[in-house]
């Protein structure tokens, strides 16, 4: 039979990346729950109609990136292209704008996006991201932003820039459309397509144009502080000194806009210079939506949040990773007798700590045989619990590293030796 393959696009995240997974998001649940944010679960697909309204006609995922499908009741589904409008919808439909402001969420779980697959960029991707209810900028800004420079700082990635921008408010960027439309129109017929798309739908969309030559020629256009009012400068400067008192280096950059619709004031990008993920740079972006919970039907309500992409940042992880053991906790148990093998690792599992792997083979005729794959498997110890140790009530433990082996006088005692070794300290990787 032929074999059926993955989806384009798609990919399946096995053993050693799946555990950089794992500690992305075991590091994201801490990390959130510090700062005291609960996380928040919504479904994967929604109706077309909040995508459309949230995200915006005219943006590019709208356009031409999502994975839409009339359901066999004919009505128009869409698999979530992004996490922030599921967020709100649900913040509005369960009214959680009546606890205590700020309320503050987080979110994980797969996107869907139909793009051109290649290097950090997949038609099913993963994201974590935070949003923050019910303050105005600047202060929920400054603290989503520490937010996301702490995470990546947790995870051991330093060489990320924090580039910054801000949109102004409502007033400030209709001025802002009508300046850069002037400019705009004297180079229609010079910019790509999906740019002269942009000019008749959304002017501001074309500074995030990915085109080297367009790009190139919108560093000439007008730039957005020149029509910001007072509030707009106000706001600014305030985000700008803020991120300087917690110390946190930025860059400005007068073209970035995102490319989403629902942003106002400041917006913000992590990228990193790792040349290994190409033009898909971008590790983490957000920005503040003050009109989004209006728009979808709450009352109007400030928020700003983020988003990143978890293969983009499993890369980097990958990168930087020491493939160094630093735990020793894995168990291989060498037995003759496979019942007795399968009760005595699933007492340990429940006595252990969970960070300890406890495993056994299946084959218990041969011994050597068992050791080798003990040794394979990259096990740190070998646990001998044959006849003789059995009927004495003792074990034999060999530790691989140190190529020591003891006699152990009780279970109590296996457990004692197991627990108090000083290496147990976890939140490090091992893979
Ligand atoms: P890009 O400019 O790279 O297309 P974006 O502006 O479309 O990104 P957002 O919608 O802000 O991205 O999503 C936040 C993050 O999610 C991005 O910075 C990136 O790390 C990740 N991301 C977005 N699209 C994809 C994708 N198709 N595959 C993998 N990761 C993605
Ligand atoms: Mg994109």
């Amino acid at each position: 039979m032929e074999k059926i393959k993955a989806a384009r696009g798609t990919k399946d995240i096995l053993a050693g990346d799946s555990k950089i997974f794992q500690l992305i998001e075991d590091t994201a649940i801490a990390h959130f729950s510090q700062a005291a944010f609960d996380e928040i679960r919504t479904p994967i697909f929604e109706h077309t109609q909040l995508f459309s309204r949230a995200v915006g006609e005219s943006s590019d995922i709208v356009n031409k990136e999502m994975y839409t499908f009339n359901d066999r009741s004919d009505r128009s589904i869409t698999l979530r292209p992004e996490g922030t409008a599921g967020v709100v919808r649900a913040y509005v439909e369960n009214a959680l704008d009546r606890s205590a402001k700020p309320q503050r969420l987080w979110y994980r779980g797969p996107m869907f996006r139909y793009e051109r697959p290649q290097t950090g960029r997949f038609r099913q991707f993963n994201q974590i991201g935070i949003e923050a209810f019910g303050l105005p900028a600047p202060y929920l800004d400054l603290e989503v932003i520490q937010l996301a420079y702490s995470f990546l700082k947790k995870l051991g990635l330093k060489d990320l820039t924090l580039y910054i921008n801000s949109l102004g408010n409502e007033a400030s960027r209709n001025q802002y459309q009508k300046d850069l439309l002037a400019f705009l129109e004297k180079h229609r017929d010079e910019v790509c397509e999906d740019c002269q798309r942009r000019i008749d739908q959304n002017p501001l969309r074309v500074l995030d144009c990915k085109v080297p030559e367009d790009q190139e020629l919108y560093k000439n256009a007008p730039l957005i502080k020149d029509s910001f009012d007072e509030e707009s400068l106000r706001v600014w400067e305030q985000v700008k000194d803020g991120l300087e008192a917690l110390e946190i280096n930025y860059v400005e950059d007068s073209n970035l806009v995102r490319g989403l619709d629902y942003y106002s004031h400041c917006v913000f990008e992590f990228k990193t210079e790792d040349k290994g993920l190409g033009q898909q740079s971008t590790v983490l972006a957000g920005g503040r939506y003050d009109k989004l919970v209006d728009q979808l039907g709450g009352s109007e309500t400030p928020a700003v949040g983020w988003a990143l992409g978890m293969e983009r940042l499993a890369y980097l992880i990958e990168q930087n990773l020491s493939h160094e053991k630093t735990e020793k906790n894995h168990i291989y148990i060498i037995c003759d007798d496979t019942i007795e093998a399968l009760k005595l690792s699933s007492k340990l599992r429940l006595d252990l700590p969970s960070n300890f792997t406890v495993e056994f083979d299946f084959d218990s005729a041969k011994i050597g045989k068992q050791i080798n794959k003990a040794l394979k498997r990259t096990a740190d110890y070998a646990l001998f619990y044959l006849g003789d140790e059995r009927e004495s009530g003792t074990f034999k433990l060999k530790d691989f590293a140190l190529e020591v082996e003891e006699i152990i006088g009780s279970y109590d005692e296996l457990l004692t030796k197991f627990t108090s070794q000083a290496n147990m300290t976890k939140g490090t990787l091992n893979v």
